[in-house]
């Protein structure tokens, strides 16, 4: 069948550097009744436009400081409730052509590059179903020749047609360098969850500082990836930040407002967002970087981020220790990693007790149940929910459910559900008593009398060895 000819947007339209530094320097002039007023409006769920956003990045007064924190703290427990969704990353391949300088795939690194044969993705599959997830983000550096789409393609391939006694990874979002709409299409009908890119920094002269050479340093190129997944069909997509590269009150009005280009284009800004923040690596020095984030700022561009777009989920890594995921989780972050290895062929390595070489050392090396754990003695559902995508609640239709509140009516189920299912897999005694007492607590939180009751039904049928309930 022909193929139908698509859009392929590869110019930037909607980030000018020099609008961005007017409005945050006008924004210095904000009164505090304009602060309280667009505070009030956070505080009412209904969000915040990138003007409104420069103010609140602008403003150094502790109290109004306070209350975006108070806010931040509101909205999550409102929108997101006490449900923490659970993922872990899997890299397939470090072969690279770009030369990032914060990277320790930078193509002028010396070390023995591999990719996963086919046998090694249902390895490391197997492992992090044996941590008990079911969604991964797959993650590859970039390299036509080695790492071509349609090696991406076969590992997703491989990776869904795995079924364990357990179940499966029921979910595959993909980080994947920013590529051609045709490549976004095989992508599509392959069934991803989210198409995650991390436009690393929006200022562009910084842009084209850390990326020295490679198809990525096409500032536009990068910049317009999301328009082109749209384009080719993809209705999620997650944006982010490399925070570390340049002033981060620069990055977080431009991811804002290139959040509302999306939003006026496709009717569906960022499905999630992702904080990451610059760690050390193998081939680069912290000391080189003159913008590092420190974790006061950091805590601030969170909550702020979670005020702007209240009901896109916002993402942590690993990258961050135990004590400030601690403090995020309060302040907006809806999804955390666990147990993650940040190199290819990282888990096998870890069960031969191997040493690791990763893209980058993270801050949190607790394993996954130990996380999952301490999740739930901090009074969090940490949730195993894939349901959206499977059910087709996907780009403008997740965002209108969302935006509506409705959502709240599957997302608690679907956590009671898959935590049960976890609970029942993968924890020994004391595990699972503590799991069905949290879960006992919290499903009188499910609104809808006939949801609660179904989702009742289904948790006595799954603690009975059923799987894979979802509404
Ligand atoms: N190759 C893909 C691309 O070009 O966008 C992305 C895959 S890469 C494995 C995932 C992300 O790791 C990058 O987008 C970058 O933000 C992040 N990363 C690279 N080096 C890092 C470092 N030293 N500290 C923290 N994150 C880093």
């Amino acid at each position: 069948m022909a193929t139908v000819p698509v859009a392929e947007t590869t110019k930037n339209t909607f980030i000018d550097a020099g609008y961005i530094s007017g409005v945050l320097e006008c924004a210095k002039g904000a009164t505090d009744a304009e602060i309280r007023r667009i505070l009030d409006k956070a505080e009412r769920f209904e969000g915040a436009s990138h003007t409104e956003i420069a103010a609140l990045l602008m403003t150094e007064k502790p109290e109004h400081i306070a209350r975006i924190f108070d806010i931040a703290g509101k909205i999550k427990r409102h929108i997101y409730g006490n449900r923490i969704v659970l993922f872990a990353p899997l890299y397939v391949s470090d072969y690279c052509v770009n030369r990032c300088a914060y990277c320790s795939y930078n193509c002028g690194h010396d070390f023995p590059r591999r990719k996963l044969t086919m046998d090694e993705v249902r390895e490391e599959t197997k492992l992090l179903e044996q941590m008990g997830h079911k969604r991964i983000a797959l993650e590859a550096g970039e390299h036509g020749a080695e790492c071509p789409i349609e090696y991406i393609l076969e590992c997703i391939g491989a990776i869904y047609g795995m079924k364990f006694k357990n179940g499966e990874i029921r979910r595959i979002n993909v980080n994947i360098a920013a590529t051609t709409t045709e490549n976004y299409r095989k992508l599509n009908a392959v069934g991803i969850g989210t198409y995650i890119l991390f436009q690393e920094t929006y200022h562009q002269p910084t842009y084209e500082q850390v990326h020295l050479a490679g198809p990525k340093r096409n500032f536009d190129y990068h910049l317009t990836a999301f328009d082109r997944a749209h384009e080719a069909g993809i209705g999620d997509v997650g944006g982010g930040v490399l925070f570390g590269l340049a002033d981060p009150r620069f990055e977080v009005l431009a991811l804002m407002i290139h959040n509302e280009h999306l939003d006026e284009r496709f009717h569906s800004g960022f499905h999630t967002i992702s904080v990451p923040r610059l760690c050390a690596a193998s081939g680069m020095s912290l000391a080189d970087f003159p913008h590092l984030v420190d974790d006061a700022t950091f805590e601030r561009v969170v909550a702020i981020i979670r005020l702007a777009v209240p009901f896109t989920g916002m993402i942590l890594s690993t990258r961050e220790s135990h004590e400030m995921r601690g403090k995020l989780l309060k302040l907006g972050i809806s999804q955390i990693s666990a147990g993650s290895s940040t190199e290819v062929g990282g888990y096998a390595k870890r069960a031969r007790n191997e040493a690791a070489n990763p893209q980058f050392y993270v801050n949190d090396e607790r394993d996954a149940l130990d996380i999952i754990s301490e999740l739930m003695g901090d009074g969090y559902i940490p949730s195993f929910c894939t349901a959206c995508y499977r059910s087709g609640r996907t780009g403008d239709r997740f965002m209108s459910l969302a935006k509506s509140g409705q959502i709240k009516n599957v997302c608690l189920p679907n956590a009671l559900m898959t935590l049960t299912e976890y609970a029942m897999d993968y924890g020994g005694e004391a595990f699972r008593a503590k799991a069905f007492a949290a879960i006992g607590q919290n499903l009188p939180g499910i609104a809808n009398e006939r949801m609660r009751t179904k989702a009742a039904e289904n948790i006595e049928q799954i603690k009975r060895g059923a799987h894979d309930f979802y509404v």
